[in-house]
């Protein structure tokens, strides 16, 4: 097994020995390049230390809101949702060349590296092979059920400075803010007639991607995303009890949008983009919020938030997500337009709703159901979508966040919405290949062909052979 703390229940049940790879000693940055803009990173290197070296030499890396802890390889291979994703889109579109140990031994390359001779790691895609669809999955890759990741090089992205990143304080009382003339940070509130949540959850959400496409339009901005209502509490709040007090005081009225402009090329463009940005948001019926908001509240949230949102581009307060109920289970997935995602959240709340109307889901924290995160990728070309459930911890409570996972789930496969195919991964493939033109037999034939012994992190990204139906349900129950 690879190193992995993402763990398929169904490991356990393969009944096999298991060896766990640990690629501690893994730990190197091999190569930053700034004039071709990428780095070449090992398995055991983090996020933040790609990010360090990146800023010494003008760029900048992205960061998953699961922490920029986590492996940067392992989740560049497989995953890859970023808090700045509007410059990088997911980490399938940032990885370039790679080179993995096959489950048989052999060893594989792709990309640029892959030339007889070659040092250059600088390119995916032609002349030569390129791999990439290999390890991918639509949102989530093979993970390690196709062999050992072993390097790869991956893109970084133009930085305006500062060269270190500027943090003050300890542990939960960390704070970070950027030179105005380098990173500015705009929180922006919706025209008052749809001010009120949940009932203009809809308008507000359509309102986003419209600021959204605005913005793409004009091709501004490092950051840019629609930000839940929960997700901006769970992330800014310092403690238990304040997250709990702020919920009661409804601290966080509704989500709002995020936006990060920088100084790429100098402070003349960074104030253009703001007066872009300004006009836009005013041409919407849009405001900001900041420190001079006529409301105090707006003056307050404004405050809290702004002391954490540079987590957006290094996270670092991740295990807040887990607070409410000290475990975290994301209620539904999808990637698709940034439009076709918002239709996704509003659908998957309607369900979820109603699941609760219905006296399901006693167990989840009422929290729950204020969807949902927008994270546009590449500036507009695409877009993520989460909603995210808190679920008690113990077994049978937790499963019922997986049930309105499963039931948003089989809503998107009823309007067969390409947004259910993130969830292909492991026996789901299994599930919902029938669905989708059958790619679960070319992920089999692959997995055949590279691990006909189902060595390699089983059951990922499939079994070889086509399991039976009852090997299936038992595999696939806790879905
Ligand atoms: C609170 C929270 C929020 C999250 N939010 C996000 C988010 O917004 N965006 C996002 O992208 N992710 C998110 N995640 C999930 C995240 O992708 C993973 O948790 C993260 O990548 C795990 O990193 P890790 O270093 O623990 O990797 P691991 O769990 O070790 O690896 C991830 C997978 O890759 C495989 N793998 C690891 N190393 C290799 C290798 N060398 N070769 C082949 N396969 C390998 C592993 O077997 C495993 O299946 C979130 C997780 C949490 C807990």
């Amino acid at each position: 097994m690879i190193n992995s703390a993402f763990p398929n229940p169904a490991q356990a049940m393969a009944g096999k020995g298991v060896i766990i790879v640990d690629p501690k000693r893994m730990d190197k940055i091999i190569k930053v390049d700034k004039n071709n803009m990428y780095m070449v990173i090992e398995p055991y290197v983090n996020f933040a230390a790609c990010q360090a070296e990146a800023m010494k030499v003008g760029c900048t890396f992205p960061s998953p809101p699961a922490g920029a802890q986590v492996s940067a390889l392992a989740n560049i291979q497989w995953h890859g949702a970023y808090g700045n994703s509007w410059l990088s889109a997911l980490g399938a579109n940032q990885l370039l060349s790679f080179e993995v140990v096959l489950p048989n031994g052999k060893i594989l390359r792709s990309g640029s590296i892959s030339q007889a001779g070659s040092d250059d790691w600088i390119w995916n895609d032609g002349p030569g092979p390129d791999l990439r669809g290999f390890f991918r999955g639509a949102q989530f890759g093979h993970a390690g059920g196709m062999g050992m990741v072993t390097k790869i090089s991956t893109r970084l992205f133009p930085w305006p400075g500062p060269v270190v990143f500027p943090t003050q304080g300890n542990a939960v009382d960390k704070e970070s803010f950027f030179p105005m003339d380098k990173v500015r940070w705009y929180m922006i509130d919706f025209p008052a007639a749809i001010k009120a949540y949940p009932d203009k959850e809809e308008e507000q959400l359509r309102w986003s991607c419209d600021l959204h496409y605005e913005i793409a339009r004009a091709e501004l901005a490092i950051v840019v995303q629609h930000n839940a209502k929960q997700f901006m509490w769970t992330w800014a709040a310092r403690s238990k009890e304040e997250f709990h007090k702020g919920v009661n005081e409804d601290f966080f009225p509704h989500g709002y949008n995020i936006v990060a402009l920088s100084a790429l090329t100098s402070v003349e463009q960074l104030e253009y983009e703001e007066k872009v940005l300004k006009h836009i948001v005013a041409k919407m019926g849009g405001t900001f919020l900041s420190e001079k908001s006529p409301d105090p509240k707006d003056r307050e949230r404004y405050k809290v938030w702004m002391r954490i949102t540079n987590d957006w581009i290094r996270t670092a307060h991740s295990m807040r997500l887990s607070r409410p109920s000290d475990c975290f289970h994301q209620g539904t997935a999808c990637l698709d337009s940034i439009d076709t995602v918002a239709e996704e959240i509003l659908r998957a709340n309607r369900v979820q709703r109603k699941m609760v109307a219905e006296g399901k889901g006693k167990n989840l924290l009422p929290y729950s159901f204020h969807g949902g995160w927008i994270s546009p990728l590449e500036k507009g070309y695409g877009a993520l979508m989460t909603t995210d459930l808190w679920p008690e911890q113990e077994p049978e409570k937790a499963a019922e966040a997986i049930q309105f996972l499963l039931s948003s789930l089989v809503g998107m496969l009823g309007e067969k919405c390409a947004g259910a195919t993130v969830c292909l991964l492991g026996p789901a493939y299994d599930l919902l290949g029938p669905q989708f033109f059958n790619v679960h037999l070319l992920v089999k034939a692959m997995k055949r062909e590279f691990d006909p012994n189902n060595i390699s992190n089983p059951p990922y990204a499939t079994t070889p052979d086509v399991v039976d139906p009852i090997q299936l349900a038992e595999m696939t129950k806790v879905l």
